[in-house]
C-alpha cells in the first residue's frame, strides 16, 4: 500500500474540479484559499482564520466572506468579455449589471459596485427595497441600472427619481401593460427613464429553473406585444427611448446548447426590432451563466457543461454572426451574472461536536442457556461468514431478522433475545462489510452496506439558515475538512444539523460522477475539535436562509487579503449572529414579559419554600442571560451557575 498523500485527498474531494482556482491544501494538510486567484502567490490558511476567529472570540457557525474572491470575479466576467470581443472585432463594448437578488448583503454589493468600477458594472433590481438600495449605491453615470420584475407606480416614480439623479436607469418592460403605466406616468412627470424589452423566448433553458423560460415564463412580452409596444410609443414619440433588448432564460443553465438556442432567437428578435425602427444598442442575455458545484462538467443540476470562456464566445460570436447577416450594427452586451459573482466568495465553518453509529454493538450477545433458534441461527450465520459465504450469509442474516420481529411481535422471543440478535445482525453486516474490501467484484447488494452502516457527524449549524438549497432543491455543495487533510479520511459518513427536523441532513455529496450518499471524513478524537466547511455558498443562501427551531442567522466575518500580514488576511469586520432575544422578537414575543413570568413563578416557589432565595435569583439570572446568547450550541465547557 502506497502512503495517502495530500494529492489523494484533493482528489478524493474534487477540489481542483469545483475550486475554480481559488481552493488548494497547504503541506500542513490545512485548507487553504487563494483569494485572489494568484496559485500560491497569496494563500490564506483557513486553520489561521479559525485560530483569529477564537482569538475574537466569535463563535462557529460562522460565515466566513473572501472579499478578494467577489472582486476577482467580477474582474473574471468582465476581462474575459473584453478579450473575447477584441478578439471576435466585435463593435460593441461589455457592460454588466449585477442582480441584488442573489446576494443582498450591502457589504456584498458594495464590494462588486467598487471592483467593477472600471468596468462601469452596474446593478440589476427586482424589487422596490432592491431599487432603493440601487439608487444609493450605484452612483456612476456610466453604468446601468436595469429594472425587471413586477413594478407599481412607486417603482416607476423611483426610476424618474434615477433619471433625475442622471443614471442610467433601463426599466425592462415585462407585462405589456407596465408600458401603459409608464407612458401615462411619464407625461405627468415630464421625464422618460430608457425603456427595455424582455422577450419571452421559445429557448428555454434546463435544469432547475427551465420554467424561467418558454413559452409558460411569468416574465417577457410576446412576438405580437413586441410589434405593438413599438407602435404605441412611436405614437407616442417615445420610441427614441426604447433602448435595451432583454431576454432570461432562468438560473443555472446546465447545457450551453440552451444558451446558444436563447442568443440566437434573441439576435433575429433584436435584429428584427432594430429593422422596425426601434433604437436599440444593448443586448442583455439575463442570468444563468451556471457554477460547476461538483465539479463534473455534466448537465446535472448542480453542475454546467460548459466554461465561462465557453459562454462569453457564443455571446459575442453568435451576436457578431447574426449582426452582420443581417447588417446591423453590434450592439453593447449586457450580462445579469449573479450567481458566477458570489458564489465562490463564501463559506460556512462549522465544527462536528459529535458521531453517532446509526447502530451500536457494544452489548453482549454470548450464548446463553435455552436461547430459541433465531438467535442461535443468527450466532451461526456471523460464526460461518468468509468470502465465499457472504452474499448468501447476508440473504440469511435479512431473513432471521424478519423472523425476529414476527416472534417478538407474537410474544414467542423475549425483549433479551430480540436485542442479542438484533446486534448479532449488525456484527454480521459489519464483518460483510470488511470482508468486501478483499473482493475484486462486490454484487451490488452488498454495496448498500456503505448507507447502512454510515456513520451520522452531528455539525453545530442548521442546513435551513445556511444553505437552505441542500435542502429545498437538492442542491449539492462542497463540503471538506478544513484540516487533516493529509491523513487518509477513512469513515464513512452522512452529516446531520442540529434542528428538530429529520429533513436536517445531507446524505448527497460530491462524487466522482455520481453524487455519493456518504462522505469520508476523519475519526473523531476526544478532545480535539474537528472543523469541516460548506463552499461556494455566496449566491442566493444568504437570503433565503429561514429561522427553522429558531436558530437564527450566523456569525459573520469578512476577510481581506494584506500581504504584509504573516497570514496574509485580516478580518475587516465581524457582524454577530442573532441572540436568542433578537430570534424570537422576530415571532413576536416579548422578552420582558417573558422574564417577568419566571421571575414571578420563581417568587412563589420560594414563598413556598421550595427554593432558597440565592438560588431563586442565580435561576432568574440564567434564564435572563440566556435570551443574550447566541442561538446555536455553545461548544466551550462552561461551569453550572
Ligand atoms: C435571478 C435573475 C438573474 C440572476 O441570474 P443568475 O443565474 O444568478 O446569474 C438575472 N436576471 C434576472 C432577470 C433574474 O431574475
Amino acid at each position: 500500500m502506497t502512503q495517502w498523500t495530500i494529492e489523494d485527498t484533493k482528489k478524493l474531494y474534487h477540489i481542483e474540479r469545483w475550486g475554480g482556482g481559488y481552493f488548494d491544501i497547504n503541506p500542513k494538510g490545512h485548507l487553504s484559499i487563494f483569494p485572489k486567484n494568484t496559485n500560491g502567490v497569496m494563500s490564506v490558511d483557513i486553520m489561521d482564520v479559525i485560530e483569529e476567529i477564537k482569538k475574537q472570540k466569535i463563535a462557529l457557525p460562522a460565515i466566513v466572506r473572501f472579499h478578494d474572491i467577489l472582486r476577482s470575479q467580477v474582474v473574471r466576467l468582465n476581462e474575459t468579455f473584453i478579450e473575447i470581443i477584441k478578439e471576435a472585432h466585435y463593435q460593441g463594448k461589455f457592460i454588466g449589471v449585477f442582480p441584488i437578488k442573489v446576494n443582498q448583503m450591502r457589504e456584498v454589493v458594495e464590494e462588486i459596485i467598487e471592483a467593477g468600477v472600471p468596468y462601469h458594472f452596474g446593478l440589476e433590481t427586482g424589487s422596490k427595497s432592491e431599487l432603493l438600495s440601487a439608487l444609493a449605491f450605484n452612483t456612476s453615470k456610466q453604468a446601468l441600472t436595469i429594472l425587471n420584475g413586477y413594478k407599481d407606480q412607486e417603482y416607476l416614480k423611483l426610476a424618474l427619481l434615477g433619471e433625475k439623479l442622471d443614471r442610467k436607469v433601463v426599466v425592462v418592460i415585462e407585462k405589456f401593460t407596465e408600458l401603459k403605466e409608464l407612458l401615462a406616468l411619464s407625461s405627468e412627470m415630464k421625464s422618460m427613464p430608457w425603456i427595455g424589452f424582455r422577450a419571452k423566448l421559445s429557448a428555454k433553458g434546463t435544469g432547475k429553473w427551465s420554467a424561467s423560460g418558454g413559452e409558460k415564463a411569468k416574465f417577457g412580452l410576446t412576438a405580437a406585444e413586441i410589434m405593438e409596444g413599438i407602435r404605441l410609443l412611436k405614437k407616442h414619440r417615445m420610441i427614441k427611448y426604447l433602448t435595451l433588448f432583454h431576454f432570461h432564460i432562468g438560473s443555472q443553465i446546465t447545457d450551453i446548447r440552451n444558451f446558444k438556442d436563447a442568443i440566437t432567437e434573441g439576435a433575429r428578435m433584436y435584429t428584427e426590432m432594430v429593422k422596425q425602427g426601434a433604437p436599440l444598442h444593448y443586448f442583455d442575455v439575463g442570468g444563468g451563466l451556471g457554477v460547476d458545484y461538483d465539479g463534473t462538467k455534466t448537465t446535472q443540476d448542480s453542475s454546467v457543461n460548459y466554461t465561462l470562456e465557453d459562454y462569453v464566445e457564443n455571446v459575442v460570436y453568435l451576436m457578431k454572426e447574426i449582426c452582420d447577416l443581417e447588417k446591423v450594427p453590434h450592439p453593447h452586451l449586457v450580462s445579469e451574472s449573479g450567481r458566477m459573482i458570489t458564489a465562490y466568495h463564501s463559506c460556512i465553518l462549522t465544527e462536528v461536536f459529535d458521531s453517532g453509529k446509526m447502530i451500536n454493538t457494544n452489548y453482549n450477545t454470548d450464548e446463553k442457556g435455552g436461547e430459541h433458534r433465531i438467535v442461535s441461527n443468527m450466532r451461526e450465520v456471523f460464526d460461518e461468514l468468509n468470502n465465499g459465504y457472504a452474499q448468501e450469509g447476508y440473504h440469511d442474516a435479512l431473513q432471521l431478522k424478519t423472523e425476529c420481529i414476527q416472534a417478538f411481535k407474537l410474544g414467542v422471543l423475549s425483549l433479551e433475545e430480540r436485542a442479542v440478535t438484533e446486534i448479532l445482525f449488525w456484527k454480521i453486516c459489519n464483518k460483510i462489510q470488511c470482508l468486501t474490501k478483499q473482493m475484486d467484484f462486490i454484487p451490488e447488494e452488498l454495496k448498500e452496506l456503505d448507507s447502512l452502516l454510515a456513520e451520522q457527524y452531528f455539525c453545530n449549524f442548521s442546513i435551513f439558515q445556511s444553505i437552505p438549497d441542500a435542502w429545498a432543491i437538492d442542491q449539492l455543495l462542497p463540503i471538506v475538512p478544513l484540516h487533516r487533510l493529509n491523513k487518509k479520511p477513512e469513515v464513512l459518513c452522512t452529516l446531520a444539523d442540529i434542528t428538530c427536523d429529520s429533513d436536517g441532513k445531507i446524505d448527497q455529496f460530491i462524487g466522482d460522477s455520481a453524487p455519493w450518499q456518504e462522505l469520508p471524513l476523519h475519526h473523531l478524537t476526544p478532545g480535539d475539535p474537528y472543523y469541516i466547511g460548506i463552499f461556494l455558498t455566496g449566491a442566493y443562501q444568504d437570503v433565503m436562509g429561514d429561522m427553522h427551531n429558531l436558530f437564527g442567522s450566523v456569525n459573520e466575518v469578512h476577510i481581506y487579503c494584506d500581504e504584509k500580514d504573516s497570514s496574509c488576511f485580516y478580518i475587516e469586520d465581524f457582524i454577530p449572529g442573532s441572540s436568542a432575544e433578537q430570534n424570537l422578537a422576530t415571532m413576536q414575543y416579548n422578552t420582558h414579559s417573558m422574564i417577568s413570568t419566571i421571575k414571578k413563578k420563581l417568587n412563589q416557589q420560594v414563598q413556598k419554600g421550595k427554593l432558597r432565595p440565592k438560588e431563586s435569583v442565580l435561576l432568574a439570572n440564567f434564564y435572563e442571560n440566556c435570551f443574550k446568547n447566541y442561538s446555536y450550541l455553545n461548544l466551550n465547557k462552561q461551569e453550572n451557575p
